[in-house]
C-alpha cells in the first residue's frame, strides 16, 4: 500500500503511523517547516513558546496507550497546575509535550518520510492514482491513494474536483483565534498557570514557562475569544499584538507592563460545526479526509479521527 498524506499535524501522523506499522509505504507532506500544525511550537532564545494549543487532556486509554507507545516519558508529561475559572472539557489541562508541545509529533514522525514546506495546491486523478501539484504547479508524484489531514476549509479546497466529498464538508465551520506571547517585568506571583476569563477579548492565558523544559522566565501565551477574534480577524499582527497586551496587563493586574513577543493568527484554529463522523473515505477513488473537525475541538479528536480513518483503509485494502 503506497499512501501520500496532507499535513503532518496529530490526525495525519496517526494515520501514518497506523500506516506505516502494517506495512505501507507513507509519504507525508506540510506547508510548515516542521509538524505539529495547531500544536505548534517556537523556538525563542533558546527555549520554545507553545503558541498553538497550551495543553491538552488525554482521555481514553487508547489515546494514551498511542502515546507512550511512540514518546519516551520524558518527551510526554502530565502538567495539572493551578487554574482559575472555569475550564470547558477541550480545557482541561492534563498533558504537555517535552520541552515543547511539538516535541509529540517530531517523535511521531520518527523515521516516516517527510516532505516540510511544501503545500499540496491541487490533486488530480489519473490512470494510476492521485497525481499531487505543489504551489508551483510542479507534479510531486503519483500515490494510489491520499489521505488529506487538514482544517475542514483547507480539504475544501483540495476537494475541487471531488464533489461527493466536498458536499459532505461544506457545512463544517471553524473559528478563528488571535494569540499573542508576552512576557511581564516581574513575576505574577497571584497569577494561576491556567486562566479563563469572562472577557470580550481574552479568553485564556497560559503560563508558558511554567511547562517543564521551555527555557523561559515570566512568558505568556495570551488567547483572544472567539468573537474578538472574528472582528479582528483581517487586522495586521501588529496592530492585533498591542490590543491583546493592553488587555492582559489589565486582567493580570500587573504593575508593571509587559513586553509583547509575538502574535500569531490562527485563521482555522477550532471547530464550530463539526462533521459528525469520524472521517471520510471515497472507496472508489481511494481518497480520505480527517482531522479534529470531524468529531470535535480538540487533540484528542484529531487522533481518533485519524485512527479510524487508518482502520478504514487497512480494512479495504485487506
Ligand atoms: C490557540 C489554540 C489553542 C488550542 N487549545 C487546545 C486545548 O487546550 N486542548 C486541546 O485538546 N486542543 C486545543 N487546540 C486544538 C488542537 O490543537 C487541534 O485539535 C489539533 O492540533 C488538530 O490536529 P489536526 O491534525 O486535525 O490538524 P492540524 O494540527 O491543523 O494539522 C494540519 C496540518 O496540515 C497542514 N496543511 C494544511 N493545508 C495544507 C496543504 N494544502 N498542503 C500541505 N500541508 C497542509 C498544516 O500546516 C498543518 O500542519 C487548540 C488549538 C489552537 C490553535
Amino acid at each position: 500500500m503506497k499512501v501520500a498524506i496532507i499535513g503532518a499535524g496529530m490526525a495525519g501522523l496517526t494515520v501514518a503511523r497506523r500506516l506505516q506499522a502494517n506495512g505501507a509505504e507513507v509519504t507525508v507532506f506540510d506547508k510548515s517547516k516542521g509538524t505539529g500544525g495547531r500544536l505548534s511550537s517556537r523556538s525563542f532564545e533558546g527555549g520554545w513558546i507553545d503558541h498553538g494549543a497550551p495543553y491538552f487532556p488525554v482521555d481514553s486509554p487508547e489515546f494514551h496507550d498511542f502515546l507512550t507507545k511512540y514518546l519516551s516519558a520524558e518527551t510526554l508529561q502530565r502538567w495539572q497546575p493551578p487554574v482559575s475559572g472555569t475550564l470547558r472539557e477541550d480545557e482541561k489541562a492534563h498533558f504537555i509535550g517535552v520541552p515543547r508541545n511539538s516535541a509529540i509529533t517530531r517523535a511521531l514522525l520518527g523515521d516516516l518520510c517527510f516532505q516540510p514546506s511544501t503545500r499540496i495546491a491541487r490533486l488530480e486523478r489519473g490512470p494510476d492514482g492521485w497525481q499531487l501539484f505543489n504551489d508551483g504547479e510542479s507534479l510531486l508524484g503519483v500515490w494510489p491513494q491520499v489521505v488529506i489531514a487538514v482544517p475542514a476549509p483547507q480539504a475544501l479546497a483540495l476537494l475541487q474536483g471531488q464533489p461527493s466529498l466536498a458536499e459532505v464538508i461544506a457545512p463544517v465551520k471553524m473559528e478563528p483565534c488571535w494569540v499573542a506571547a508576552v512576557r511581564t517585568k516581574t513575576k505574577l506571583t497571584a497569577q494561576a498557570d491556567i486562566s479563563v476569563y469572562q472577557d470580550t477579548v481574552v479568553r485564556r492565558v497560559t503560563h508558558n514557562s511554567a511547562k517543564t523544559g521551555r527555557l523561559n522566565t515570566d512568558v505568556y501565551l495570551v488567547q483572544a475569544t472567539k468573537s474578538w477574534s472574528v472582528a479582528h480577524l483581517e487586522e495586521s499582527a501588529a496592530n492585533i499584538g498591542p490590543q491583546l497586551q493592553k488587555r492582559f496587563d489589565q486582567l493580570v493586574a500587573s504593575d508593571a507592563t509587559s513586553e509583547l513577543l509575538f502574535t500569531h493568527r490562527w485563521r482555522y484554529a477550532f471547530t464550530e460545526t463539526v462533521l459528525g463522523q469520524p472521517f471520510l473515505w471515497d472507496d472508489i477513488s481511494k481518497l480520505g479526509v480527517c482531522g479534529d473537525w470531524c468529531l470535535g475541538r480538540k487533540l484528542e479528536d484529531a487522533w481518533q479521527s485519524g485512527t479510524q480513518m487508518a482502520s478504514q483503509m487497512l480494512l479495504a485494502a485487506s
